[in-house]
């Protein structure tokens, strides 16, 4: 079970991926006999122990120890799922995925909605607890200083 996208489509994205082409563009590479190496993507490293296999279309890190294929290496470095990292490389590959249920498609454009609304009503929240904390200066006129500003005088609004 991939996530959906057809196992076969999967398998056909991680062949045709550039490993070396796909980390380039995170940190450079060096040929050095069989495999390339480089400063290591993942952690902070002055002198190269992260390292490239081509033909196994492998990577890893004697540093921190991340390793793995080009498709969690995207999903790594771009912090996306499976899925995702599968779809990225698909679209530079030109490859297109076909997904093991039709519905498949619409239900991750759906949940990349939901996260969105989620970020939103985060950053709200967060601003409303931002507000609340001036309430003591009394330069808020936020609702969300009501019950505090409520002490002492009967809470009928502003319309006096
Ligand atoms: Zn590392």
């Amino acid at each position: 079970m991939l996530m959906g996208i057809v196992d076969e489509d999967v398998q056909r994205v991680r062949d045709t991926a550039d490993i070396v082409a796909v980390i380039s563009a995170h940190t450079q590479l060096k040929k050095q006999g069989a495999n390339w190496t480089g400063l290591c993507p993942f952690h902070g490293e002055k002198s190269p122990s992260f390292s490239v296999n081509q033909d196994k279309g492998v990577f890893y890190c004697f540093g921190c120890q991340a390793k793995g294929d080009v498709i969690s290496f995207v999903r790594d470095i771009d912090h996306l799922d499976f899925a995702g990292a599968v779809e990225f490389l698909a679209a530079k590959s030109g490859i297109t995925l076909r997904y093991t249920d039709q519905a498949e498609g619409d239900r991750r454009e759906a949940r990349g909605k939901l996260r969105e609304a989620m970020a939103a009503a985060v950053d709200w929240y967060h601003e409303r607890l931002l507000t609340a904390t001036t309430c003591g200066s009394g330069a808020s006129t936020a609702t969300g200083c009501a019950s505090t500003r409520s002490a002492g005088r009967p809470m009928t609004g502003t319309s006096w």
